[in-house]
């Protein structure tokens, strides 16, 4: 089944994130919710959608796609697609291997899965695992907002929406005082600090001021994310989980970071280290080290849609990340909307919905 025609799309609406008139927030650079929608057609006519990383960079990931992948992949077999993301990997290796080729290359791997759980008939979670879930819980991911009255009242929001795990991107103490007293004590908090601290030493001292208000997990704690000693440093002397990964280019670092012993929660990033067939090898790695795995999924798109489907086929219930912002057009409409804290799962072939064309 040979691949006829690559189409990239840039979707992109206007949103909303409940920053108020003080706040200066983390997010000035993103003007607007940017999806890169790829879309793959196969000689029987059937099309699958995928979607390359991301925000306000996907001019870039389309670049790399439109002039360099799609016309290495197009007349290639649909069907073989581990195959075909070795073969794309290699031949264009020195353009870089973690970056706009492999967010591309990525975003054809989840189309290719697309249609290949269209043509089986069934779900894309079905080929996935066992587990069926009809809905998977969600946690709220909330942006940064940098002031603490507007970190509450946004966990208040969340709370009130329905979420019980709430994620936040401050750094700073009393921001981060001010989300636990909003939220009910039950509710964990995942602090992701975005490679913020310089030194092992700075993130321990943060894991401890942090101690006993109920932390599920502290993520990407050093600078730089590929320091995976300082990372396994942190987790040993400090007493919270630590979850990292989403800036990995591909299984290969998963395996050093779990060599490293870094991680309590692993989090493969669908759209950037080589879509489903790699988040797949993630997923048997960290089963093998006995390390959990949560998606890192911040889209509105397919790559979010990849993750619930992944999430509805594991044995062991993981939420799914749902980034905190209100998005004018979102890619799917309403479909994937949080209702008490969960999302259903479409049950059509393939990945189950179409994106609804965007702005631009
Ligand atoms: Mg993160």
């Amino acid at each position: 089944m040979k691949i006829t025609k690559i189409e990239s799309h840039i979707h992109r609406s206007g949103f909303t994130y409940g920053a108020g008139e003080a706040g200066v927030g983390g997010n000035l650079h993103l003007r607007g919710m940017d999806t890169l929608l790829v879309r793959v057609e196969t000689e029987d006519g059937r099309h699958g959608w995928g979607e390359a990383f991301g925000f306000n960079l996907v001019d870039t990931t389309r670049d790399a796609l439109d002039r360099l992948l799609a016309p290495a992949a197009i007349g290639q077999d649909a069907e073989d697609i581990e195959g075909l993301g070795r073969m794309l990997s290699k031949r264009f290796h020195n353009f870089g291997r973690n970056g706009p080729v492999t967010f591309g290359i990525s975003g054809l791997d989840i189309a290719l899965w697309d249609l290949k759980a269209q043509r089986a008939g069934v779900p894309l979670h079905a080929l996935l695992g066992p587990a069926a879930r009809r809905h998977v819980p969600a946690y709220a991911s909330l942006l940064r907002y940098g002031v603490p009255g507007d970190v509450a009242r946004n966990v208040r929001e969340a709370v009130r929406r329905g979420y019980r795990q709430i994620k936040l991107h401050e750094v700073d103490l009393g921001c981060i005082r001010a989300a636990r007293e909003a939220a009910p004590a039950e509710i964990p908090l995942m602090l992701d600090i975005n490679c913020a601290w310089d030194s092992a030493d700075e993130a321990v001292a943060f894991c401890r001021a942090v101690e006993g208000m109920n932390i599920r997990w502290v993520e990407e704690p050093t600078w730089p994310p590929e320091d995976f000693a300082a990372t396994a440093a942190v987790r040993e002397a400090a007493h919270c989980g630590i979850s990292a990964g989403e800036n990995a280019g591909g299984p290969r670092d998963f395996r050093h970071l779990l060599e490293a012993r870094a991680l309590d929660v692993a989090q493969p990033s669908v759209t950037k280290l080589g879509g489903i067939t790699a988040l797949m090898e993630v997923a048997a790695l960290a089963a093998e080290a006995d390390v959990e795995l949560v998606p890192h999924c911040p889209y509105f798109g397919p790559g979010l849609l990849a993750s619930l489907h992944f999430l509805a086929a594991c044995a062991t219930e993981q939420p799914i990340e749902i980034y905190f912002a209100d998005l004018a057009s979102p890619p799917y409409g309403d479909a994937l909307a949080v209702r008490d804290g969960f999302i259903a799962v479409p049950e059509g072939p393939g990945l189950g919905l179409q994106p609804i064309p965007g702005s631009r």
